[in-house]
């Protein structure tokens, strides 16, 4: 079956921005393997899942068999690392592939990560392993089943070729990653830390056409994409905030300007629910901690704003009071945004003045008693219905609930006088279409990975894929992901950026 006629190829990024991106090949792999295939995606990208198996997939994405039409380039990008500027990082171990136009008009980019050393790879050698590509696939289609923008992961293939981390050596692998496009802050950065006020025009005309297209031509179209963008940010974070992930490294440059969500590394789901929560082995100071995220957002677009600045007025100050109306408006747009999504988790329908609080207490609760966070959201549904037992039994003092349990049944009862809901089953239906059953509880994604890279058994892998893939599901053959691993297990475990 010939793989290379199926990919129809419009590259704009490696043809229209010169200067971005240099021609690169990935290195080629020894024994390419197929570990996964995203069928459904491949389907969405019109491509023939079924020309994607085998070992002609394998090749494909190992990198040693590009299809035609394939101009693979490594971008440059420059980014704030834990709040340091490195004025040059660039695609290291990624390669854009391509551009494809999906089956709803979309355009998507399709990239390699862990192909081999580029130009910009500085010390790294350029691969990835089969654990943290894995690991990639599991996040992004659960992100993407919560309905979170996300990357997400066409194929992973293993290489053949051994790779040497600090925890050993481990077996090789490619991600083909799929995003609405690889644009980042640190993008941006690049050519504004260099001076280069043509490239970073040149950069936001091209994101303008790409992502806000009813901004092309406009006068304001810079200060419209600021916007755009952080209003995409605010709305992504507090989807983020609303399921308890904590991305880990919000660097400059792993944040998109489409608002999807890139780089899974040492990225965890909060369990007992703690606003300072942090896993990342290398994050000492708590800089991106849970309740540090949207504060983080915010910094991020402000050093985005700030290569916006020649772009934004004839005069420095009217720039500057532009792109600070933004960043000062970000705050309310992210509490909006929070607040909104609290609510359909609350199973509220109306605003209502008092809703922020409540929420606020529920959350206050469930730290006070290091209750699980995905759980006590989950049993708040049949709380609704009538029956608390559930919710209750989370707690170390099942009573510690009951107090904020009246107050919240009270607001239920006079929606309900106003005839919105139904029923308490009704109210219970609509909470459980928002609050995940099922998430990537750590060491459930830890255990799969571990099977997959140790002992080459991707079974674990499959079905714990299958489980994240129907998050508000409730089939019995589910519940053994709902559970949180032992308290003392969380509170041991550290993601490591060593991917
Ligand atoms: P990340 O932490 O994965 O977002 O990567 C930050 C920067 O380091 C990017 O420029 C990557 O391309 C680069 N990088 C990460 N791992 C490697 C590696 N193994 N080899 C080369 N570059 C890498
Ligand atoms: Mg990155």
């Amino acid at each position: 079956m010939d793989t290379a006629a199926a990919f129809r190829f419009d590259n704009t990024y490696a043809r229209e921005l010169e200067g971005f991106s240099v021609p690169w090949q990935p290195a080629a792999a020894p024994t390419p393997a197929l570990l996964f295939l995203n069928r459904s995606l491949a389907a969405e990208l019109g491509l023939d899942p079924a020309a994607l198996e085998g070992a002609a997939g394998a090749a494909l994405f190992a990198g040693n068999a590009l299809p035609e039409g394939a101009e693979p380039v490594a971008q440059v990008y420059a980014g704030h690392q834990f709040g340091g500027f490195s004025p040059q990082l660039g695609d290291g171990r990624a390669l854009l592939v391509g551009e494809l136009i999906d089956t709803r008009g979309q355009r998507r980019d399709l990239a390699f990560k862990g192909s081999g050393r580029t130009p910009f790879s500085r010390g790294g050698d350029g691969r990835a392993a089969v654990g943290p590509m894995l690991r990639e696939v599991l996040i992004g289609e659960a992100m993407h089943a919560l309905g979170i923008p996300s990357t997400r992961a066409l194929a992973v293939a293993a290489t053949g070729e051994p790779v040497l981390r600090d925890t050993g050596v481990l077996p090789g692998a490619v991600l083909t990653r799929v995003a609405a496009s690889h644009i980042r802050v640190g993008t941006f950065q690049f050519f504004a830390a260099r001076g280069d006020e043509a490239r970073v025009r040149t950069l936001a005309d091209y994101t303008i056409a790409r992502h806000d297209p009813a901004l092309v031509g406009t006068p304001d179209r810079y200060a419209g994409l600021l916007q755009a963008a952080a209003r995409r940010q605010a709305r992504l974070v507090a989807q983020w905030m609303n399921v308890g992930f904590i991305h880990g490294v919000m660097n400059t440059d792993n944040m998109t300007l489409s608002g999807e969500t890139i780089d899974y590394g040492p990225c965890a789901f909060v369990e007992a629910y703690d606003p300072g929560a942090v896993f990342s082995s290398i994050d000492h100071s708590g800089r991106y901690a849970l309740s540090n995220q949207p504060l983080i957002a915010r910094w991020n677009l402000a050093r985005l704003a700030e290569t916006l600045l020649p772009l934004l007025g004839e005069d420095a100050q009217d720039a500057i009071a532009r792109a600070t109306e933004v960043i000062d408006a970000f705050p309310g747009w992210y509490a909006a945004e929070l607040l909104e999504g609290r609510r359909a988790k609350l199973g509220l329908l109306r605003p209502d003045p008092a809703d922020e609080a409540l929420a606020a207490d529920w959350l206050a609760l469930l730290h006070a008693g290091a209750v699980d966070f995905t759980s006590a959201w989950r049993r708040l549904a049949p709380a609704a219905a009538g029956d608390a037992a559930p919710l209750r039994a989370l707690f170390p003092d099942p009573q510690a609930p009951d107090a904020w349990l009246a107050r919240w049944q009270a607001r239920c009862a006079e929606e309900d006088a106003l005839g919105d809901a139904r029923s308490g089953a009704e109210r219970a239906r609509r909470m459980n279409a928002v609050n995940p059953n099922v998430i990537p509880r750590n060491h459930r994604v830890e255990e799969a990975l571990a099977a997959a890279s140790d002992h080459a058994r991707l079974e674990p892998f499959e079905r714990l894929l299958d489980a994240v893939r129907r998050p508000f599901d409730d089939a019995p053959e589910l519940a053994a992901y709902t559970q949180p691993a032992a308290a003392a297990v969380t509170a041991r475990y550290r993601t490591f950026c060593g991917t």
